[in-house]
């Protein structure tokens, strides 16, 4: 074989072997720490394309681990690099914090004090088998209450270890005062606190930022854009894997996690430009906590010791975008200083830092809160939306009904949804964000009712069974009359049977608002079921194109006949223009379209708009894109 061919089957299987590596096999030695050097702050945003993932932003330069080829490859594009030393940690200084062991007996003993308000919860292990201890710190532990959880965790980089004394020294300050302090009392009855003192305990007892498989955990979370981690190629470490499972199922209103390396508090979003949703408010926490840290708020390099994560530096995979994004708990990346300073160094870490601790956990419970029901059962609904008009994030219900949604001070249009039932609307709710605004809401379940009787003689039929087939069934009373709830998102068939008649099903059923549906039934045998009965529901479809440019088509129709009208709102809530329909007949799929302009004829600008549809006394409403 020529020498060409064997490089070529030599280069294929390495890219082979390279593609299929494993997590655990991937070797750190064969990365060298490095700096880079840069000249304007926009440099950080190219090393995303040349595969530099960067671990720490310095002052003129970043910190990041490379390999021996990209360190020529950077060179000879103009960057300048040079190799650094991994500073290691006196042993005999790391002794005189809590190494996994200590810890855990630390946690043991709080608890064995106070088994009234704490509890203990492994939410699995690490890749060498030690615990990741979540400790929950409130009155009844064991049952979940109207209260606002709240999340404090540190050391996801192992050699971070600052945030992790913190998070023991809290523990230990709140459940000693409990039964002497009566706003500390007060603050751990109406909380639910999870300490989450060590997200990575190997890395900590191997002295590395890695977990034991050598990667970055904060790197290995799910991106909001859809990717994973830092070059979309790494799985889920099972470190990661734990937290995501333990907080996915939870309705967290606030977190913070902690680092080390720099002095500032760093909000969503870190991988991308984008402003997050919450955009103001996520700034005011965060200052929050840095006027109550001194040293954090005398910052020369951030202004009053905050900033966005992305115009600091970005990071893909962050546990902070991935607890906003998928659980809505907004989460702060707080750098308290050095990495891991000399144990005599911690009392004045805690002193700066105690009370932006305490006001976090506050905060959390501050805002717009309240319990949502079945308007029929009084019974709590789960997982029902709560989302304020011109904020796309959404707060859910827990399992007893009680919602929790830190808001700027202001006014506020609120939507709230879940399915199976109508949405509600409620208007100009005047919320702060130093306080607790309550709110209490009632939904009404979509009902199916109608009678079912005899094709003959139009008598009622009772004890016919009348079913949403696959999911639950009524039997008719005395009148003939059923009720049923619909509480699906999806299509189902509806089928009512009595001893002596022919079955009738009614297919391919989806029901957004309360409907009437009859059933006649035949005794003669001879009658296939199955009539051409038409039902009609409320709905508006999402308008296309979307996003548009010129203008939009929207789509909508009515249950029954009745007059409709579309408005169009902008993010803010201000309605940009109305557009009255006429009275719609029940059952016409109508299409409008909005040629882009406002009240005055002029062309909206480009952004964020809604679509809001009332008719028959409900409303509905679409989000969708203009663009310029
Ligand atoms: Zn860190």
């Amino acid at each position: 074989m020529k020498k060409s061919l064997i490089l070529a089957i030599a280069a294929a299987l390495f890219s082979l072997t390279v593609q299929y590596i494993r997590a655990e096999e991937i070797n750190i030695n064969t990365l060298i720490p490095v700096k880079i050097y840069i000249t304007t702050h926009d440099d950080v945003y190219k090393f995303n394309a040349l595969g530099v993932g960067i671990e720490e932003l310095k002052d003129g330069y970043i910190e990041a681990r490379v390999t021996r080829e990209k360190i020529d490859e950077l060179i000879s594009s103009g960057w300048k690099v040079e190799g650094r030393t991994i500073e290691k940690v006196d042993p005999k200084i790391a002794t005189q914090y809590h190494n996994y062991t200590q810890m855990t007996s630390f946690l043991d003993s709080i608890h064995s004090l106070y088994p009234a308000i704490t509890k203990k919860v492994s939410i699995g292990k690490s890749v060498q088998n030690r615990d990741l201890w979540a400790f929950l710190v409130t009155d009844n532990p064991d049952s979940n209450e109207n209260e606002a959880e709240v999340r404090l965790a540190a050391n996801i980089h192992g050699d971070e270890t600052v945030g992790r004394e913190l998070c023991l020294a809290m523990i230990d300050s709140l459940t000693k005062v409990y039964g002497s302090i009566i706003t500390i009392k007060d603050l751990v009855d109406s909380r639910e606190i999870w300490f989450m003192p060590s997200l990575n305990p190997d890395g900590y007892e191997l002295n590395q930022r890695y977990n034991a498989n050598s990667m970055d955990l904060n790197r290995n979370f799910p991106v909001p854009d859809g990717s994973i981690g830092e070059d979309d190629t790494y799985n889920n470490e099972v470190e990661t894997q734990r937290m995501i499972d333990f907080w996915s199922g939870k309705r967290g209103v606030l977190s913070l996690n902690y680092h080390g390396g720099a002095l500032v508090a760093n909000y969503p979003w870190d991988y991308t430009v984008v402003r997050c949703p919450d955009d103001a408010l996520a700034k005011e926490v965060s200052l929050g906590y840095s006027r109550l840290n001194p040293p954090m708020y005398a910052s020369t390099v951030f202004d009053s010791g905050v900033t966005n994560g992305w115009d600091w530096y970005y990071v893909y995979g962050s546990l902070q975008d991935w607890s906003y994004h998928v659980t809505s708990c907004l989460d702060i990346t707080m750098e308290i200083g050095t990495k891991w300073p000399p144990a005599s160094q911690l009392p004045s870490y805690w002193s700066d830092n105690r009370e932006g601790m305490l006001y976090f956990i506050r905060q959390a419970g501050w805002g717009l809160q309240g319990i949502v029901t079945d308007s029929l059962t009084g019974l709590p609904i789960n997982w029902a939306s709560v989302v304020p008009f011109g904020i796309d994030k959404p707060v859910y219900t827990d399992t007893i009904g009680d919602y929790h949604r830190m808001l700027m001070t202001g006014q506020y249009d609120l939507i709230y949804s879940a399915i199976g039932y109508h949405e509600k609307w409620a208007d100009e709710v005047r919320v702060r964000i130093d306080s607790v605004t309550n709110l209490d809401m009632q939904l009404a379940p979509i009902l199916i009712t109608g009678i079912v009787s005899d094709s003959g003689g139009g008598n009622p039929i009772p004890g016919a069974l009348v079913e949403i087939v696959g999911l639950r069934s009524d039997t008719t009373d005395s009148g003939g009359t059923y009720q049923l709830r619909w509480n699906q998102d999806d299509y189902y068939s509806l089928k009512a049977s009595a001893a002596g008649y022919t079955t009738v099903i009614y297919d391919s059923l989806k029901f957004e608002n309360d409907s009437t549906i009859n059933f006649s039934l035949s005794t003669d045998s001879g009658v296939a079921g199955r009539p051409g009965v038409n039902v009609f529901i409320t709905r508006l479809e999402q308008p296309y194109p979307n996003p548009g440019r010129s203008g939009i088509h929207i789509r909508y129709q009515l249950a029954a006949s009745g007059p409709a009208v579309l408005d169009i709102y902008d993010i803010t809530g201000r309605r940009v223009k109305s557009l009255p329909q006429g009275t719609v007949p029940a059952g016409a799929v109508r299409t409008f379209t909005w040629d882009g302009s406002d009240r005055f004829g002029k062309k909206v600008s480009a952004g964020v708009y809604f679509c809001r549809l009332t008719a028959l006394g409900i409303e509905r409403s679409v989000r969708f894109i203009m663009l310029k």
